[in-house]
């Protein structure tokens, strides 16, 4: 086994021993044989007040390609030890950080968008060998990152608070910005660069010291971007990082009383549990969605089937803003259908390194099980395959797009989160009963409406219950100075913009007198 660089950093007191556990996990998978007998495994480390060192657990779990089931790395199993040693290095460095004028800040997050520019296209490499998307995929991930990056540099000039008269003579009123302290981050493993971007870039900018968690499916890259962030000059113990599972670290995390605030993407059931346990500190959630597309009867229909495509298959149905409900207007349905199965049958499925693939594999074994799962569901609760609904019999976890018509609202195809290549077409006489089934579920995040009537396009903005609609377009494209989030159980925060930055500041309210006595507010005349 090769050590990588950072081992060298190790400063814990405690004795280990030392990568054995590793060893025997090599050996485990070579025994399950989805590890070449060759292959030399890097093990890498926790992040920790400027250090890379391991965990006090002295385990270490894999992250796999799923393409084709290969380890490609060692990673911490981080625990509530270490997670508690990293609140202390981001306690240690607070008042430095969050006393660094925020220009200042902003001049390293800047540096952070260069260093990921020039390295774009070996991180998206990276990440389409650890999570599986196709490569323009991850580069359009990595290029998210580098918007962010520059976005909040930006705001570090200006952060700005309001002004506002008060209602008493010689008195100034006005708003500023405060940092919260130390914030937790835990991030999910579809948008393993993009999503840690958006949180670490505003809650940095801010004055905030970070705790970070990345997910057990993508802990490389979570590696890299921390050290890109380390190579720009982010201060030790500004940013921790902290590997393994959610139940140990995230829970810890989620917990511990010196963690101001929290932001959390990713499933609902985790983000209710984090609601139900975080006690009292500032959380944004960002959870699921059952994202639909309208396709009316006065649509044009090559596009809207373009925007179907690529909503219910693009990232393999793993983006919080896919589409898996089409609502289709019946006049066109036969049309839609007939169009959207030839496209979703030619795309081609492969590993995302390959130029010619259209589709990269499911993040992992569990997620090709849950589609299979739903697969039979759809075809209990009496929906009719069109196309698709099948693994493939080679290595890897692919899985084919598969399409369900005759689908109704009270279908739990319809009503739960799958996050594979599943969409179901459900078939409706008018745009009220298609925006009654757009809104007949419990989530609220993404949708979209195609159609070349203005008034259908206003009605729907305006009554869609989604934290996000798009006219003429698919429910995939957010940008990152425009706020994100959802509504019902898709969560409660809005990252990107000037939302991003409320999420991770405290506003305070100050007021100047300067009329030399006591001026009492609701009292005295002005
Ligand atoms: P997940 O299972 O909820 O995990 C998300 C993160 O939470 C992981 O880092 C996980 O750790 C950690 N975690 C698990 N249990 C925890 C606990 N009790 N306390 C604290 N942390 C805990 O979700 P996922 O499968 O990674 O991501 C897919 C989900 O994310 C989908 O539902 C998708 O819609 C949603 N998502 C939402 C958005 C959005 O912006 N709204 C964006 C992307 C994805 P480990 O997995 O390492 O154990």
């Amino acid at each position: 086994m090769s050590m990588c660089k950072e081992d060298k950093g190790r400063v814990r007191g405690k004795k280990r021993k030392n990568g054995a556990s590793s060893w025997l996990l090599v050996r485990r998978l070579h025994i399950l044989n989805i590890a070449p007998v060759h292959m030399k495994l890097m093990e890498h480390l926790l992040f920790i007040g400027g250090k890379w060192i391991k965990s006090y657990s002295e385990e270490t779990f894999p992250s796999i390609n799923p393409a084709n089931e290969l380890v490609i790395g060692l990673f911490q199993q981080g625990n509530e030890e270490d997670v508690r040693a990293a609140v202390d290095a981001a306690e240690s460095a607070y008042e430095a950080w969050s006393e660094t004028p925020a220009p200042k800040r902003g001049e390293i997050l800047l540096k952070v968008a260069q260093l990921l520019r020039k390295k774009k296209e070996e991180l998206a490499k990276l990440e389409t060998a650890e999570m599986g998307k196709v490569l323009p995929e991850a580069r359009s991930d990595v290029q998210e990152a580098i918007d962010v990056f520059e976005y909040m540099a930006g705001e570090g000039r200006r952060l700005f608070g309001n002004t506002t008269p008060s209602e008493l003579k010689s008195k100034f009123a006005c708003t500023i910005r405060r940092p919260i302290g130390i914030v937790g981050l835990i991030t999910p493993w579809n948008f393993p660069i993009a999503i840690p971007a958006w949180k670490l870039s505003a809650a940095l900018i801010c004055g905030n010291t970070v705790v970070f968690k990345p997910s057990s499916d993508t802990p490389l890259c979570a590696v890299e971007l921390v050290k890109i962030l380390v190579e720009a000059g982010v201060p030790s113990g500004v940013i921790n990082m902290i590997t393994g599972p959610g139940s140990s670290v995230g829970k810890e995390i989620v917990t511990n009383k010196k963690i101001r605030a929290l932001s959390f993407t990713g499933s609902r059931d985790t983000g209710e549990w984090i609601a139900q346990n975080a006690g009292i500190k500032k959380v944004g959630l960002e959870l699921g969605g059952k994202n639909a597309i309208i396709v009316m009867d006065d649509a044009d229909l090559p596009l809207a089937i373009d925007g179907a495509v690529w909503s219910a298959f693009g990232t393999t149905g793993q983006r919080c803003t896919a589409a898996s409900r089409i609502i289709v207007h019946e006049k066109i349905q036969k049309d839609f259908e007939t169009a959207f199965c030839v496209r979703a049958k030619q795309l081609v499925l492969g590993p995302g390194l390959s130029e010619k693939t259209d589709i990269g594999p499911l993040v992992n074994r569990q997620a090709v099980e849950k589609c299979e799962r739903y697969i039979d569901i759809g075809k209990k609760e009496g929906a009719k395959l069109l196309c698709g609904g099948k693994r493939l019999g080679i290595k890897g976890f692919f899985f084919e797009p598969t399409i369900f018509t005759n689908a109704t609202i009270d279908m739990k195809i319809s009503q739960q989160e799958i996050f594979g290549p599943v969409v179901s077409v459900i078939s409706v006489k008018s745009l009220e009963e298609a925006i009654d089934v757009c809104n007949s579920i419990e989530y609220g995040l993404s949708s979209a409406i195609y159609t070349k009537n203005i008034d259908n396009a206003f009605r729907a903005i305006e009554k869609i219950e989604a934290g996000i609609t798009y006219v003429n377009s698919s429910t995939i494209g957010s940008e990152v100075h425009l706020p994100f989030g959802g509504v019902k159980q898709s969560g409660t925060a809005r990252e990107g913009g000037i939302l991003g930055i409320d999420e991770f500041s405290e506003v305070k309210t100050v007021y100047i007198d300067y009329s030399s006595k006591l001026q009492k507010a609701q009292m005295d005349v002005g």
